[in-house]
């Protein structure tokens, strides 16, 4: 008897630009595992309904992407540690009967540099943030939970950071100053763009990697371009730097093992067609 397909996707409200499908389908075909990746539009104002109605279906789970992530947390009947610290999921599954809602998003930026820089080097860290949205949050779930021991956060809207760092409300996490950006990076082991500046289409992230120590790491989340003027400016400077593309793999790999039962191969490196396919934009 021939085994029945597992069948995933992700749910986005408009999904033809998911990178997801690729990255699924691309390791499905490595693994050899029988199932199928789909992306599927759903509006916002069935969301919900869609989202409870995934126990009753063969569906092992889905990614949520914009503008789900809320109404994915609100539908689940359980909630993971990761998820519950954003207050957002971009991953249900299903777990004894119960829809689960899960955020990949931390452990999407932490492998990356976990795996570059090491857990001791991160342990003495001081980490300036670059941005105050969805993707600093995660970044600030995470480096809490790698007890990084001082983290500043910088955004162009001043006010949005100050109201960050008030939620932490931890002494080893405040609110630097736009204006006082180029100076705090000086002292900062880690500098993280999570800002959409330097994305295709967007300016430039406004900032001086010229005072930025020697040791210093450059993670910027951005992946279209590949190379953004951040990254460049590390690479003249000739620091450590990482770009977004390895988060975007990162945080993909624990939804394919929920989704399938199996981790997604590591010795395969789908970012060849990642980049073609961001090229082309053939998804
Ligand atoms: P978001 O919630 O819309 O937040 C955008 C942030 O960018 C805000 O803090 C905004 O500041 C700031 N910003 C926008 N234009 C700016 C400029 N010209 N100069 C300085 N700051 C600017 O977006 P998000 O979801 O956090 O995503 C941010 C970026 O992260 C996106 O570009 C996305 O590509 C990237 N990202 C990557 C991954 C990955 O897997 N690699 C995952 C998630 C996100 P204001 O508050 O002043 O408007």
């Amino acid at each position: 008897m021939s085994q029945i397909s597992k069948l995933a996707g992700v749910c986005g409200w408009p999904i033809h630009h998911s990178l997801s499908p690729l990255l699924h389908n691309y390791w499905l075909r490595e693994t050899g595992i029988k199932g199928v990746y789909i992306p599927f539009a759903l509006r916002p104002d069935e969301a919900l309904r869609a989202f409870r109605s995934l126990k009753q279906t063969s569906i092992s789970g889905v990614n949520v992407t914009l503008p789900l992530k809320e109404i994915a947390y609100e539908a689940a009947d359980e909630v993971t540690d990761d998820a519950e610290k954003l207050g957002v999921a971009n991953c249900l599954y299903k777990r004894g009967g119960k829809l689960v809602a899960h955020n990949t998003d931390l452990e999407g930026f932490a492998a990356p540099l976990l795996s570059q820089m090491g857990a001791n080097e991160l342990s003495g860290a001081t980490v300036l943030i670059i941005g105050a949205g969805g993707a600093a949050k995660a970044v600030i779930g995470a480096l809490l939970s790698l007890a990084v021991p001082e983290i500043r956060i910088t955004n162009r809207t001043d006010d949005k950071a100050a109201a960050l760092a008030d939620i932490v409300n931890l002494p080893s996490f405040y609110a630097v100053p736009w204006a006082e950006r180029n100076q705090s990076l000086r002292s900062a082991d880690i500098i993280v763009n999570a800002s959409a500046a330097g994305m295709k289409g967007m300016p430039e992230l406004d900032i001086d990697l010229d005072g930025a120590l020697d040791s210093a790491f450059i993670y910027d989340l951005i992946y279209t371009p590949r190379n953004t003027g951040l990254l460049k400016q590390a690479k003249a400077r000739k620091l450590r730097h990482l770009g977004g593309l390895e988060m975007l793999i990162a945080q993909a790999r624990p939804s394919f093992k929920l989704f399938y039962g199996r981790p997604a191969p590591r010795d395969s490196d789908p970012t060849e067609a990642l980049l073609h396919a961001l090229k082309t934009g053939v998804r």
